[in-house]
């Protein structure tokens, strides 16, 4: 496996993740589900954010006390199914600013072509958490990875439920500087571009569209 890649394996995550994946999984338990791994992913995806100490006052006396140093993080959404990750992320860290994307990709080009963008104005040293709870050909998170480097952020992390090896190649080719962060790794990518056995399309499941 390249390096760069963290299977977040725990076992509260793989059980959740379990009940995901069956087909008879209602769409609200989905949706509850995902909320509550994206939250279980968000302590492992912040663990190494930097920390300063601030001078405060308990009941008892002063002390130098641990808080998160620099700007807000912020959490970005790859539209549609990345919403479905946010509220999990916000349960954990509230301050969090948060961002969207919209990319389809062009029936003729196969390139992704990039229809919304919405970003905190000042994302210059800011820690990035982007996220999409199926990374699968890795196109659309490598096309969105650029657009969101080029804003000269401090880090850029990708932060999704379950990961094609196909992806997790074509991001290291191409971003091999992004830390991935995955609840696990299926075997491959059928013909229509879908992770097997995966779960089936997230944002149908989310939002039950299908
Ligand atoms: N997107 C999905 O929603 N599911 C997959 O299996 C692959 C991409």
């Amino acid at each position: 496996m390249p390096g760069n890649v963290t299977v977040v394996d725990h076992p509260l995550i793989q059980h959740k993740l379990t009940l995901m994946r069956r087909k008879e999984t209602a769409s609200a338990d989905f949706r509850r589900l995902l909320r509550e791994i994206a939250g279980l992913m968000t302590y492992e995806a912040t663990r190494d954010l930097p920390v300063e100490t601030e001078a405060i006052q308990t009941p008892i006396g002063p002390m130098d006390a641990p808080v998160i140093e620099g700007k807000k993080l912020v959490a970005i959404s790859i539209l549609r199914a990345g919403n479905g990750l946010l509220d999990g992320i916000l349960d954990l860290v509230p301050s969090a600013r948060v961002g969207h994307i919209g990319l389809y990709r062009d029936p003729d080009t196969l390139e992704a072509v990039e229809y919304y963008f919405k970003v905190p104005v000042d994302m210059e040293d800011r820690d990035v958490l982007v996220v999409d709870p199926m990374l699968a050909t890795g196109h659309s998170a490598a096309a969105a990875l650029e657009r969101i480097k080029a804003l000269h952020p401090r880090n850029v992390r990708l932060m999704c439920l379950l990961a094609a090896p196909e992806g997790i190649a074509y991001l290291a080719q191409h971003h091999p500087d992004v830390h991935v962060l995955t609840a696990a790794i299926d075997s491959h990518l059928n013909d229509h571009g879908y992770i097997v056995p995966g779960l089936g399309d997230a944002g149908d499941r989310l939002y039950g569209t299908k």
